[in-house]
């Protein structure tokens, strides 16, 4: 199933791109819960963390380890950020291509 994310990564729509290699992108969210609120997603559709297998392993980690670069350029590792993925309804996903978001620059509630 094509996704908006596919969209961004083909530039087919426009999103604010912030890093970019082989694997992921990582973008602005449109709609930021948090001062810095970015999306990092892999290029390859995986639809929902439950579809995600052994073979994605090293593809997760790098997306985790993206977040914390990201979080250290723009200035809110320090203070502290939130790393989250949402799984299908109950868990509030609405794009159906997994995703990191990656917030910070604020203070989030337990
Ligand atoms: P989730 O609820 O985890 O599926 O989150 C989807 C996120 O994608 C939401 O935070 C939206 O604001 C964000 N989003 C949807 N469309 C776009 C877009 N075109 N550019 C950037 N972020 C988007």
């Amino acid at each position: 199933m094509t996704t908006i994310f596919d969209k961004i990564i083909s530039r087919e729509i426009p999103a604010d791109i912030v890093y970019e290699d082989d694997l992921v992108l990582a973008f602005k969210d449109i709609a930021p819960k948090a001062p810095v609120h970015y999306l990092i997603i892999p290029k390859q559709p995986i639809a929902t963390l439950n579809d995600a297998n052994t073979e994605h392993q090293a593809l997760l980690g790098h997306m985790m380890l993206t977040a914390a670069q990201l979080a250290k350029q723009s200035g809110v590792a320090e203070g502290g950020y939130r790393v989250q993925m949402n799984c299908n309804p109950d868990g509030g996903q609405v794009v159906y291509h997994i995703h990191l978001h990656m917030m910070g620059g604020k203070a989030f509630s337990a």
